[in-house]
């Protein structure tokens, strides 16, 4: 059995068998995974992901838990938490080197600490490095592929390798290393000396966050961004605000937010996308795709 065969290998990583994971997502929906580990370094999270190969245990990857829908129930498989791997090594006044599981609001104050700018667009994202690089997690047209030099991945077959940012293709919220299911370990990026600008970029950009809903747990968009088209203005028109499904209610003052008011579960709010998304559909045509990852159901509109 993995979790046995995990103990022996690596004896002081954390090792847990049906373990809630609604607390790790900021939804606060979905059941237990079967295993739940949290390697401390990057070379135990190789020899997990190896033994799960070896064992023919899907493999699932948390970091942050912001933009991510795991299914109720237990969830056959092991799922990895990102969140002990904490480095962050600055090689030049310019560029690190930084774990998947660093913070994407450390990072940010690790730039503006040392007078450096240029990822201000992402003042507010919450979640992980890690998360950040494989959804080029972005606002205001910026994504942080903009930032990367190099990502250092465990690959399908367990290699550790570190690619060039130009071997990778980014789009809106999009990752080629995704396509393959590959996990990212760290990433080297760079960074530009400050400029006065900088302050004021950030604070707009804190300033827009604050008009976002609150107060209820959430995922952040739902629904990604049609090409030339607003997914909240469409999701609006439709009127979707306020729709509910159990305890999942799309916000009454975000069209593309969705909130979880008490003890929505994942069925409810993967209900709750689906009957948007059709909305949608059938008004306009346009089929929606979502933006936040969810296993274990397909959404067919
Ligand atoms: C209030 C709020 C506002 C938000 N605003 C924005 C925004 O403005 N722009 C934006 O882009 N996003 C936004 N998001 C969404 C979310 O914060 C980002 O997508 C974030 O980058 C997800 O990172 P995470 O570490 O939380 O990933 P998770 O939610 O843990 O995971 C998301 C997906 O990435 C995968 N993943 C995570 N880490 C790794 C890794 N190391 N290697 C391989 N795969 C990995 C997971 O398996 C999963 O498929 C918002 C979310 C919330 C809650």
């Amino acid at each position: 059995m993995l979790a046995n065969k995990l103990r022996i290998a690596l004896p002081d990583i954390i090792i847990k068998e049906n373990w809630p994971l609604s607390p790790l997502c900021t939804l606060g929906v979905g059941g237990e995974a079967e295993i739940f580990v949290v390697p401390y370094s990057i070379e135990d999270m190789r020899i997990v992901f190896s033994l799960a190969l070896d064992e023919n245990y899907p493999v699932y990857v948390l970091g942050g838990g912001s933009n991510v829908i795991f299914p109720d129930g237990l969830l056959h498989g092991i799922v990895i938490s990102t969140s002990n791997l904490k480095s962050i090594e600055w090689r030049t006044p310019f560029t690190v080197d930084i774990d998947a599981g660093v913070k994407l609001s450390v990072l940010l104050s690790e730039v503006r600490d040392n007078d450096l700018g240029g990822i201000e667009f992402a003042a507010g994202i919450p979640g992980t490095i890690g998360g950040a690089v494989i959804g080029n997690a972005g606002a205001g047209g910026h994504g942080v592929c903009e930032l990367v030099d190099s990502v250092t991945t465990i690959e399908p077959n367990a290699e550790i390798i570190t690619r060039n940012n130009n071997m990778i293709d980014y789009g809106y919220r999009r990752c080629s290393l995704s396509d393959e299911k590959r996990i990212i370990v760290s990433a080297r990026m760079t960074f530009r000396a400050s400029q006065h600008k900088d302050r004021e970029i950030f604070e707009n950009f804190m300033m827009l966050r604050s008009r976002q809903p609150h107060g209820h747990k959430n995922a952040g968009c739902t629904f990604k961004n049609p090409e030339g088209n607003s997914a909240g203005k469409l999701l609006d028109e439709c009127g979707c605000k306020n729709l509910s499904v159990g305890d999942a209610i799309v916000s009454d003052k975000h069209a593309n937010f969705i909130l979880n008011r008490g003890h929505a579960s994942s069925s409810d709010v993967i209900a709750l996308i689906g009957e948007c998304a059709q909305r949608v559909y059938d008004s306009t045509g346009i089929r929606l795709e979502p933006e936040i990852k969810i296993y274990g159901s397909s959404l067919s509109v």
